[in-house]
């Protein structure tokens, strides 16, 4: 039995511009169910990384009077410091230029050329620059891209095109047969709906874009940046390897999830498939689809001056805090609106009192009662095994990445716990009944042990925080030193 790895994706950043809260919101997802899969032990192959080639980055790296590749290097670089600053932990970091990829491409460019699904035609067409794609008439929105509000033009080329239309019955086929393909399955009907309106033949080569990868047997034209894209998550994965490295495609592929943006559902769901098919290789598993952050109820947009910076947000609140608040806000999948007020309203109220508070108070009654004793083993807890009952339910939103739903259920317990303190008075029954008083503390104390782990997958830091706080992997507790004053989330004003 060979093994195989859990395979999850980002799509590959255009390097346009620097990472913005579209880009974290895809790839912090992508972490957490990494995380989440890897404290279950399930071996992860996670993978990201920057998309560099196509005229638009050859027109933006000019306007800085810089190459292309020095242009890419840089911010290709951008991305990396940014995932490091929101604890993503990634297995590869893949990048269009790289040497390999670009070797494979052309290979695999050429193989579909041999089989029949490339040949050369000419093309016409309303084409956006920024988008690097082609529209049709019905999908401009008042003529202009509906993706940038942009005008389009009319561009016709030579261009090497490949059989989608070929693929029509067997795409829809394959979404009968594997509902979970398309994720989540309310945007479903869109992808059946535009496939089955009719697929045509995609262009896949251009002749004007000298900043991209020229095909082998015809070098005038550069292979399409979305068909080059697409590429990366078998050429990541090892498809093609000329020796054997660290990296072995029978144990990667298939992707167990794809995650995109909404605005890029349809490259994933009809033409990346249909690409598979031409190469004989298996389908990923889920092909999942979010949706898209306004701030203030405003689209987000360079013009406007509202585009959110990750960076500055995890300056202020931290990382976590980020990392909760996306995912806590709206459910992943949906629309949502970013506002500082809500942010701070949830960091306030659900991370500093909810969860802090309830952290600090139970941490200062073992140092109180109990002279920082813990429990060993979970004795007559009621409401920790009420709690680890929960579990299995968590761990099946996760997996169906119904994340604020997940986080729903987890502050729930929270609330739970801050209303039993509340409501047993421990204060009271040291001096009433202290002998009820021991195995309180010792319930929540397995209970916050348990809201750690849970917890972990979203926010990774205050996760690691708590365990150490509370002795876990330390049975003979009077070792560890607790920080009395320790606040995980510091009110903000
Ligand atoms: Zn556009």
């Amino acid at each position: 039995m060979s093994k195989k790895y859990y395979y999850i994706t980002t799509p590959l950043y255009y390097v346009n511009d620097k990472p913005h809260i579209g880009h974290a919101y895809t790839t912090i997802a992508a972490d957490i169910l990494a995380r989440h899969k890897k404290a279950k032990d399930v071996e992860i192959f996670f993978q990201t990384g920057t998309d560099e080639h196509g005229s638009n980055i050859e027109k933006i790296a000019r306007e800085k009077n810089a190459q292309p590749k020095k242009w890419a290097d840089l911010i290709s670089e951008e991305f990396k410091r940014m995932w490091k600053r929101l604890n993503i932990n990634y297995d590869n970091f893949i990048r269009t230029t790289d040497k390999e990829h670009e070797r494979k491409v052309q290979e695999i460019f050429e193989n579909m050329i041999k089989n029949g699904d490339i040949y050369l035609g000419t093309y016409e067409g309303l084409y956006c620059l920024p988008c690097e794609n082609f529209f049709d008439e019905s999908e401009l929105s008042d003529g202009n891209c509906p993706i940038h509000g942009k005008k389009v033009e009319k561009v016709s080329e030579e261009s090497y095109f490949f059989k989608l239309s070929k693929y029509e019955d067997k795409l829809l086929q394959h979404y009968k047969n594997n509902p979970d393909f398309l994720s989540p399955s309310y945007r479903a009907l869109e992808i059946i709906n535009f496939a089955k309106s009719g697929l045509r033949d995609i262009s896949v080569s251009r002749t004007k874009v000298s900043w991209g990868i020229p095909l082998l047997s015809n070098p005038k034209h550069t292979v399409y940046v979305w068909f080059d894209a697409l590429l990366n998550y078998i050429t990541g994965a090892g498809y093609g390897n000329r020796t054997p490295g660290k990296t072995d495609f029978n144990e990667i592929w298939p992707a167990d999830v794809h995650f995109v943006g909404k605005e890029i559902y349809r490259f994933h769901a009809v033409i990346w498939p249909a690409m598979l098919m031409s190469l004989g290789l298996p389908l990923p598993k889920k092909v999942f689809a979010h949706g898209w952050w306004t701030f203030n109820g405003e689209r987000m947009s360079k013009t406007r001056g509202n585009v959110i910076n990750p960076e500055d947000i995890a300056k202020e609140y931290g990382a976590d805090a980020l990392r909760y608040f996306i995912f806590r806000e709206v459910p992943f999948g949906q629309d949502g609106d970013f506002s500082s007020k809500s942010l701070q309203r949830r960091y306030n109220s659900d991370l500093a009192n909810d969860l802090g508070n309830l952290f600090s108070r139970v941490l200062n009654m073992v140092n109180k009662y109990l002279e920082y004793e813990f429990p060993a083993k979970p004795e007559n807890a009621a409401i920790f095994e009420k709690f680890t009952a929960m579990t299995p339910e968590l761990d099946s939103k996760i997996e169906n990445m119904q994340f604020s739903e997940a986080l729903d259920k987890i502050w729930q317990a929270i609330s739970i716990l801050n209303k039993e303190i509340d409501f047993k008075k421990p204060w009271e029954m040291a001096k009433k009944n202290p002998e009820q008083l021991k195995p309180f503390l010792f319930d929540l104390i397995w209970c916050l042990r348990l809201i750690a782990d849970w917890i972990y997958p979203f926010m990774p830091d205050t996760s690691t925080k708590m365990q150490i706080q509370l002795g876990i992997g330390k049975t003979d507790a009077p070792g560890i030193e607790i920080q009395k004053s320790l606040q995980l989330f510091p009110r903000k004003l």
